[in-house]
């Protein structure tokens, strides 16, 4: 008897089944822009398929040049586009998988002179102005979207998904904010403007007949200003119906909405009260999305009648065999997605290619091939921070034994920093998934080992691999000693407690995640109402665009002053993640943060901090100062086995401090794995 029976009920829609109700949502990659990309697209498909997803939801492909979102963004629009199409859909097939493409428009967002939208009205978060679509130019789009479908059925796939959601083109079609001056039969009242997404429903399926799934991905809730309400929604939602989609997908808010959909800081599950009520208006199924990553939650979901599948994307970028674990029981065994988006989203956003923090090999499937070393060895690690435990299990897979040293008494290094920061608190299922495969591989865990050379050379390893990590830099500022100085470490550890006037030296990564720390209110990561409450969203849906006001207005401030200062004159926190961000920036806005650019520490007194700005000397009267200030490596080890000519490996933090994060740490450990 399994713990997921509505998870893993098959479903048949129209002429497919789908072998349990497990979605991959579609996601943008930029695997297309690597070298060999059909080669690694139909290795990156056909994993997730043989993990056994029911359905694949490809990567957006714009049915025309102007829709594409980059320059180098993937058009199918032509039959010499067949070939590479049919080796990822024969690879998926072949793994028992089914898969729909999405065809992508984006209007309005384009990052390319082509751009066009409803209006020349441009976008808040993209500085060209589109091109407003002639009537017939509407008409012709309607007809691109309905060859690509075609396309799409004679390339072996399944279905295709219509990108009605996260504002593009379709949405700027739909909605008043965008779309309030046309004239035309695609504009000015609420059917002109729903006749968009309709007739391209009705073209494509009468250019592909009944034996091919039609997929229309709907904005549950649009989360801007004169978006749709919540009854306009389920109008459209019935309409589609009508138009001929056998399932709808969900979407979260537009791309450029000032509330956040899918980060870790918001709770898992918030917005299945949109899905439901999309769900509520139709009798095709539908697909819940955003926030869930957990096969509990999304029993859960289905369960409360929310919708019909759950999509997952970036938790089948984590874990390819998430849906084959859930089969299995394996629960404890997945990887989980700890929302961080440093590995896709952020790079996505940056124009790199998409990958994984917890798993280095998505996107990256035919790098790693191996699976057996040429000689099984026994291999020594030091450090179970992030690169440490990487490596160990990567090792232990590959068959080699291994032992793993920590001087602490518990395993995750850095990450039992990150795990306590307001909103991160999901790199608890990182450290969960680290400690579960190290101990059903066998991994021989030391912990309150403070390795030495001596012990190291007399247990006789083949490698040592050294994952000693980082130690807090101490900057030369005079008082620097001061009894209310203290580093991230005491204050993140709770070895000690910072005091009501509070300044942070050093505005990195750590320097923001300490005021969070601070600051935040954690419950609105756990908590869906207070979340809901905090970024002014409507459950009701009564309101246009599902918002009650301007997200934040009503979050009350802590009594605590924090003051982050950076030397660098540039924008503080400029150089957090693209996608999270300005998330926590809003936060900590609303919760009073003061940041201070272009700072020269002076001296650290009994009055405070002591900083220059030009020719301004300023007292910052605080009672705690906190040194955030990057790291170096921690390297003692390392010296000590290269005294007595011990060869060793460096990872992670040890091997390079600046700029450190987890994803290079795991990555750097994974790929080593394969080499020695
Ligand atoms: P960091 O990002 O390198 O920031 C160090 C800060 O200390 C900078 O603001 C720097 O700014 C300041 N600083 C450096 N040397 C100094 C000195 N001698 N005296 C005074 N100030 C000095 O390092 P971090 O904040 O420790 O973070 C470590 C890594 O973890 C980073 O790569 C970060 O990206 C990652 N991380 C990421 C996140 C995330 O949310 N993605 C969260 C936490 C950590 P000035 O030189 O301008 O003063
Ligand atoms: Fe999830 Fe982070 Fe991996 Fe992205 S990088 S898939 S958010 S764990």
């Amino acid at each position: 008897m399994t713990s997921h029976p509505r998870l893993l009920a098959p479903l048949t829609v129209g002429s497919r089944t789908l072998r349990n109700r497990i979605v991959m949502g579609a996601m943008h990659t930029r695997i297309e822009t690597l070298d060999n990309p059909t080669e690694r697209l139909v290795a990156f498909y056909a994993e997730r398929a043989r993990g056994e997803a029911a359905l694949i939801l490809t990567n957006g492909y714009s049915p025309d040049i102007a829709g594409r979102l980059e320059a180098d963004s993937e058009v199918f629009d032509n039959t010499t586009d067949l070939a590479p199409h049919r080796a990822i859909t024969q690879a998926v097939h072949d793994a028992g998988g089914l898969i729909a493409l999405q065809i992508l428009h984006a209007g309005r967002y384009a990052k390319h002179p082509y751009a066009v939208g409803p209006s020349d009205q441009r976008a808040r978060i993209n500085p060209i102005e589109p091109h407003a679509l002639s009537t017939s130019e509407v008409w012709d789009t309607i007809d691109a979207f309905a060859r690509t479908a075609e396309l799409a059925k004679q390339a072996g796939y399944d279905g295709v998904e219509i990108m009605g959601s996260e504002g593009y083109l379709i949405n700027e079609f739909l909605a008043e904010a965008t779309n309030h001056t046309r004239d035309d039969e695609f504009g000015g009242t609420f059917e002109g403007r729903c006749r968009l997404p309709l007739e391209i429903l009705r073209a494509s399926r009468a250019r592909v007949g009944s034996d091919f799934l039609l997929i229309y991905r709907i904005s549950a809730i649009d989360l801007v200003e004169d978006g749709l309400s919540g009854k306009e929604i389920a109008e459209l939602a019935r309409q589609v119906e009508a138009a001929g989609a056998d399932l709808i997908n969900t979407g979260i808010g537009w791309h450029e909405s000032a509330v956040p959909t899918i980060a870790a800081s918001i709770p898992r599950g918030v917005w299945t009260f949109a899905a439901r009520h999309v769900k509520d208006a139709v009798s095709i199924p539908v697909i819940v999305s955003n926030r869930i990553n957990d096969p509990d939650l999304a029993e859960q979901v289905l369960a409360d009648g929310a919708g019909d599948l759950v999509s997952m994307a970036r938790p089948l970028l984590a874990d390819p065999q998430f849906a084959r674990k859930v089969r299995t029981g394996d629960i404890a065994e997945i990887n989980t997605c700890i929302g961080c988006n440093q590995a896709c989203l952020d790079r996505i956003f940056t124009d790199r290619t998409a990958s994984c923090m917890v798993n280095p090999r998505a996107g990256h499937e035919i790098e790693f091939t191996r699976r057996d070393p040429a000689t099984r060895k026994r291999i020594a690690v030091v450090g179970a921070g992030p690169a440490g435990m990487s490596f160990a299990v990567e090792a232990a897979e590959l068959g080699h034994t291994v032992t793993l040293f920590e001087a602490a008494p518990q395993l995750g290094g850095q990450l039992n920093m990150a795990r306590v920061v307001p909103g991160k608190d999901e790199f608890n299922q990182l450290l969960r998934y680290f400690r579960v495969r190290l101990d059903r591989l066998g991994v021989d865990v030391r912990l309150n080992t403070r390795a030495d050379a001596d012990q190291l050379a007399g247990e006789g390893f083949d490698e040592i691999v050294l994952a000693t990590g980082v130690t807090p830099r101490v900057p030369e500022i005079k008082g620097v000693d001061h009894p209310m100085v203290m580093s991230y470490v005491d204050v993140l550890t709770g070895a000690r407690r910072a005091g009501e006037r509070v300044a942070i030296i050093g505005a990195g990564g750590i320097g923001y995640d300490v005021a969070e720390y601070l600051l935040g209110h954690p419950e609105e990561s756990l908590d869906a109402d207070a979340f809901l409450t905090a970024w002014s969203i409507d459950p009701t849906l009564s309101t246009p665009g599902g918002l009650t006001g301007p997200p934040r207005a009503e979050v009350p401030k802590p009594a605590r002053e924090v003051t982050l200062l950076q030397r660098k004159t540039t924008r503080p926190g400029a150089g957090l993640g693209k996608s999270t961000g300005w998330i926590l920036k809003a936060r900590l806005r609303a919760a009073g943060l003061t940041t201070v650019a272009g700072a020269t520490y002076e001296e650290i007194s009994d009055q405070g901090l002591h900083y220059r700005v030009g020719d301004r000397t300023t007292v910052l009267e605080v009672d705690t100062v906190i040194l955030c200030a990057g790291q170096e490596s921690e390297r003692d080890l390392y010296q000590q086995l290269t005294e007595r000519n011990i060869p060793a490996h460096l990872i992670g933090g040890a091997d390079l401090a600046a700029e450190l994060d987890a994803v290079r740490a795991i990555d750097q450990a994974a790929r080593l794995a394969q080499v020695v």
